[in-house]
């Protein structure tokens, strides 16, 4: 039986403050069938672990490098170091913004997981790829490329339509179902244990009134949540909603 996990992603946002205000409800946040992660600014994790040793931590991008002349990347080992238990690589801003490609994103996936970190692998389709029908070969050839060389027992893949990240729009639960299918054959294709036991997310204006209805549907094993995780409350319902799954 697999665990559920919800994510929270707070980019650019969030303070000490607001992991403090995070902390005091982790209980409510956390339990035995769902695992919540925080993913505040790197420069909060060390402090925040300290402080709160119960959140289970991430970063929001980790370097494909182990050290050398690399201006403002920071290492996965580093950010093991300060608690980092999780790393989210590939996000679509990531490869819109910041040019990250799938070769790219394929030596970050290998060098979390030689730091013990979990990659959290995110895909999907701009609104031109699935307008022009081509959802299902974008996420195909993000999957081979960006996996080339990882451990897939190591990893979560969170699907996020880019057209759904930021914008309101969610994909329906059936569309969300239908990728987190391909995902998981995907994934069976390599090593059908693998396929049972690996985390798929959704990811995309999740917000306590669509959460329940995204995470019961059979692949979806819970999601990485933007906007949505800098409201403690919203943040809750969203995790209960994958607790009652
Ligand atoms: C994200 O940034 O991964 C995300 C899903 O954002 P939002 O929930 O705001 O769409």
């Amino acid at each position: 039986m697999r665990q559920n996990l919800v994510i929270a992603n707070w980019k650019l946002n969030g303070s000490m403050e607001l992991v403090h205000e995070f902390a005091q409800s982790w209980d409510a946040l956390d339990n035995s069938n769902t695992e919540a992660v925080l993913c505040p600014p790197a420069v909060f994790l060390a402090k925040a672990k300290e402080a709160y040793p119960q959140l289970t931590l991430g970063a929001q991008t980790s370097s494909a490098h182990t050290e050398g002349a690399f201006t403002g990347e920071l290492a996965a080992s580093m950010l093991a170091a300060v608690g980092a238990q999780y790393v989210l690589v590939g996000h679509s801003e990531r490869r819109a913004l910041f040019g990250e490609s799938n070769s790219i994103i394929a030596e970050k996936v290998v060098a979390a997981q030689q730091a013990g970190i979990i990659p959290v692998l995110c895909v999907g389709e701009t609104a031109d790829e699935r307008s022009e029908q081509r959802t299902e070969e974008v996420i195909l050839q993000q999957l081979e490329q960006s996996l080339v060389s990882a451990d897939l027992a190591r990893l979560v893949i969170a699907y996020e339509p880019v057209w759904a990240i930021g914008t309101g729009l969610t994909a329906s639960p059936e569309q969300a179902q239908e990728i987190h299918k391909l995902i998981r054959g995907w994934v069976a294709q390599k090593n059908a244990t693998v396929a049972e036991n690996i985390q798929l997310l959704y990811g995309g204006s999740v917000k306590p009134a669509n959460a329940a209805e995204l995470f019961q549907q059979p692949d979806i094993d819970g999601g990485l949540i933007g906007g949505a995780s800098l409201k403690l409350e919203q943040f809750q319902a969203i995790c209960m909603a994958a607790q009652d799954k």
